[in-house]
């Protein structure tokens, strides 16, 4: 492409990204599509011939953007959100035009200088110990594999990164029974095995009882197991339960165990002062990480784990073959060693556009909003009697479902998934579910960027008309 026909294709195309920022509640949120349905339109191979711009465009008007799930769509109230700010796209242009790859100090100097600046913003601004420090991963799955891994070398004097496992020693791992998928995966991918992760048991509000948590350490002791780690949720992604992150900190201490703490989505709330005491006692942990690409406007991929002792993470992943070294590299951060991959993308670029554009004060005010319209949505589904809340409302994250005494389980399982896919196949609203106790719950969770008052009464009516028809069947089954 000329230079001249790139300056022209990116002003139409910054015309057509500033519109759906406009439109985007005017799509459906959910395609409503069967699967291979855009398989079938694309073609077998690729074009051995240039294609007009004009073509690529028309077909990513035509075939990609009815076949999306509109992420940042202000109905989206599935999963986390995953979402974005008009600051943090203007940044990823620029960092795509810039192309960096910013690996070491020198393949990128600024990059990395702006990344530790902007990861000490974030944990002073949060309240995390002032000693800490942080760096950028692409996902919480990609930090918390390197907090398990750097735990695992440091129990073994960094024997098993040399000289592989012994088979002496059988590692544990410790987490709550709500604990993200991502830890088992880590679990596999580290050689620890999905079997020593033990799920320790919660208590009424989903949160780890930390006396059980104790208990089980003893107990594997006396078993001759090797106790490695405890991941504990600041925010689970069934229910953002809290687990008790000083108690756990404590006994972590005590018996020498790596302390690692999953903020993956609610880590965010931390900005807020009056979250901050969620994390008293983290001083004595080792590691955290959150995601400002799920809650803090920033596109996704961007985590930050923060670590107490970060030599340890860099002992884990250093490597400085000949063709990598500089004479810097004693002044300097290589964040290539604080993590899995060899290359990195400058991410901080977009954090420093959303911090600085909004101001820490215009986040909180957003995330105050989210939490206030969370209050709204928790008001009316408590004034409804045919509705229950079955889990803390600690953010703004709702678990609530269709309860009827007359009903089994099992049919009230069934009654309330059918609700949740009648009003996402709508295409007006999106909402996933979990299950707490065995129970079948729909998850609101109100955390879009352009989420307002209007949304939240739109999906309530949505969620009441389809309700009436959920109760009308509900009375035939029991019938
Ligand atoms: C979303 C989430 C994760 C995984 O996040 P990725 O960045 O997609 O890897 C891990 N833990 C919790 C608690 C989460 O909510």
């Amino acid at each position: 492409m000329e230079k001249s026909e790139f300056r022209k294709r990116a002003h139409e195309l910054v015309d057509w990204m500033a519109d759906y920022l406009e439109q985007k509640e005017n799509y459906r949120v959910t395609p409503g599509i069967a699967p291979r349905e855009i398989l079938d339109q694309l073609p077998l191979s690729p074009p051995e011939k240039p294609e007009s711009f004009d073509q690529i465009m028309e077909d990513f008007k035509e075939i990609i953007v009815p076949g999306m799930t509109h992420w940042q769509h202000p109905s989206f109230f599935a999963y986390f959100p995953a979402n974005n700010s008009e600051p943090s796209i203007l940044a990823e242009m620029l960092m795509s035009t810039l192309g960096a790859q910013c690996m070491s100090w020198i393949t990128s100097p600024a990059a990395t200088e702006l990344e530790e600046r902007v990861c000490d913003w974030l944990r002073d601004a949060k309240g995390i110990d002032s000693s800490w420090k942080g760096c950028i991963h692409d996902t919480a799955s990609t930090a918390t594999l390197s907090a398990i891994l750097t735990a695992r070398e440091r129990v073994t004097n960094f024997q098993v990164n040399e000289n592989g496992y012994s088979g002496k020693e059988v590692f544990r791992v410790y987490s709550s029974a709500h604990v993200h998928s991502s830890i088992d995966k880590g679990l596999k991918i580290a050689g620890i095995g999905v079997s020593n992760l033990v799920r320790i048991p919660v208590d009424h509000n989903f949160a780890m009882i930390p006396e059980e948590l104790s208990l089980a350490i003893k107990e594997d002791i006396a078993k001759g197991f090797k106790p490695l780690c405890v991941v504990s949720a600041l925010g689970t992604t069934s229910s953002t339960a809290v687990d008790p992150i000083k108690e756990i900190s404590a006994i972590c201490h005590e018996f020498g165990i790596w302390h690692h703490i999953d903020a993956a989505f609610a880590g965010t709330a931390l900005l807020l002062p009056e979250y901050q005491g969620l994390i008293q006692g983290h001083e004595l942990a080792d590691s955290y990480v959150f995601n400002p690409h799920k809650w803090m406007f920033t596109n996704f991929d961007c985590t930050i784990m923060y670590l107490k002792e970060p030599r340890y993470l860099v002992n884990t992943f250093s490597m400085t073959p000949e063709y990598l070294k500089t004479d810097l590299d004693e002044e300097v951060n290589n964040y290539r060693d604080w993590g899995i991959p060899l290359g990195r993308r400058f991410r901080a670029l977009k954090l420093w556009f959303v911090i600085r554009s909004y101001g820490l004060e215009g986040i909180r005010e957003k995330l105050r909003n989210h939490m206030s319209l969370a209050k709204t949505a928790e008001k009316l589904i408590l004034s409804n009697p045919d509705l229950e809340i079955l889990a803390p409302v600690n953010f703004n994250t709702i678990c609530f479902r269709f309860h009827s005494t007359n009903l089994q389980l099992a049919d009230e399982n069934r009654h309330n998934e059918s609700w949740m896919n009648q009003v996402n196949a709508t295409g007006k609203a999106f909402f996933s579910h979990t299950k707490l106790d065995g129970k079948f719950v729909i998850r609101w969770v109100i955390g879009q960027t352009d989420v307002s008052e209007k949304h939240i009464e739109n999906a309530w009516s949505l969620l009441m008309s389809k309700l009436e028809e959920i109760k009308k069947e509900s009375i035939s089954t029991n019938g």
